[in-house]
């Protein structure tokens, strides 16, 4: 889920993303249900086009970084009648595998198939996972050509499909799992969930699957940056060259807590570079984050996708301009 930004955040960031990363040999295929009626939505009768080529471009993005190595295709059924005031769309994976054991691999039917192949596909036949967007509440430019107001449909796509590979912790807010299992007993989680971690890094849910309760309790609602929740997944600390801060505000927020990374440290005001799966949009309105930064591609990795593609911004073609700063994402992510 991806939520309109609070107006005490809108940042004047201008960010300037001039191409796309290339899906050459892209073999990973979205394929997508349009569900709306006719002259609704995705199927409206005068935006709906470009509606639908704007999600399929953020699908080639993604099939483009997750690279040659793999090969499924992917369907989502879409529908475009989301209708929560603050919600700009949503998305997620179906579950169909059954009680994996205890652990973490309760995956995606999006994230097994991906991984394993169709034949890995737990429910053939029927959709792998669901995207729902909000046309109601918002205006959105589905290309590129923003008018005053509209939000980047692209960018949202890509961050929402991202939620649908597997970028989504399954704890709840009282700490039990998705299959009723409470603190302090084994259970199923999913892969993102191994490297949900403490404030000192430590991760909440043992190698057995047991959560404690203590940890999450205190750090679900920690906080901004060092004070709330970390993912403690090796390739994504590398990249950030310390501790990745996973979105735990005071106040829980339920879909958002713990499945992103953290909008309230993440800031270009505050230093930071900002992320695509922050879980607010990161301008109001206009071009937003359509590429993954390093973090995010670290955090990829280590939830399962091993061989993707990691494709560094280039530094002529990606840049954030802050009141006459510019930091290229390219030379941050690799320091
Ligand atoms: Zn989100």
């Amino acid at each position: 889920m991806k939520v309109i930004s609070d107006a005490s955040r809108i940042l004047a960031a201008l960010v300037l993303a001039s191409a796309l990363a290339s899906p050459v040999n892209a073999i990973v295929v979205f394929e997508f249900n349009y569900l709306d009626a006719p002259g609704v939505g995705f199927n409206d009768f005068t935006q709906g086009a470009d509606r639908r080529a704007g999600l399929s471009q953020a699908a080639s993005y993604i099939s483009g970084v997750l690279g040659p190595a793999y090969t499924a295709t992917i369907t989502l059924d879409v529908v475009g009648n989301q209708t929560n005031d603050t919600t700009l769309a949503s998305a997620s994976s179906n579950f169909n595998l059954p009680f994996p054991g205890n652990g973490f691999g309760s995956a995606g039917d999006v994230m097994l198939k991906i991984l394993g192949g169709d034949a890995a596909d737990p429910a053939p036949g029927v959709a792998d996972g669901v995207v729902d967007w909000n046309f109601e509440d918002f205006s959105w430019e589905p290309l590129s050509d923003f008018q005053p107001g509209e939000l980047d449909l692209i960018s949202t796509a890509t961050h929402e499909f991202t939620h649908a590979l597997g970028f989504a912790s399954d704890i709840l807010q009282n700490g039990n799992s998705g299959f009723g299992d409470t603190p302090g007993n084994a259970s199923a989680w999913s892969p993102f969930d191994e490297f949900v971690a403490f404030t000192d890094g430590s991760s909440i849910i043992d190698a057995g699957g047991v959560l404690d309760g203590a940890k999450w309790s205190a750090a679900s609602i920690g906080g901004a940056g060092p004070a709330g929740l970390q993912f403690n997944g090796p390739n994504a600390v590398a990249a950030a060259g310390g501790p990745v801060y996973l979105y735990s505000p005071t106040t829980w927020l339920g879909g958002s807590s713990g499945s992103h990374l953290d909008t309230d440290f993440y800031q270009t005001g505050l230093g930071q570079i900002e992320n695509m799966m922050n879980h607010e949009a990161s301008v109001f309105e206009g071009l937003d984050i359509r590429q993954y930064t390093m973090i995010e591609l670290g955090i990829l990795k280590d939830i399962g996708y091993t061989q993707l593609v990691m494709m560094v911004p280039e530094p002529t073609s990606v840049l954030i301009v802050l009141a006459g700063i510019s930091t290229c994402l390219g030379v941050r992510q690799r320091s």
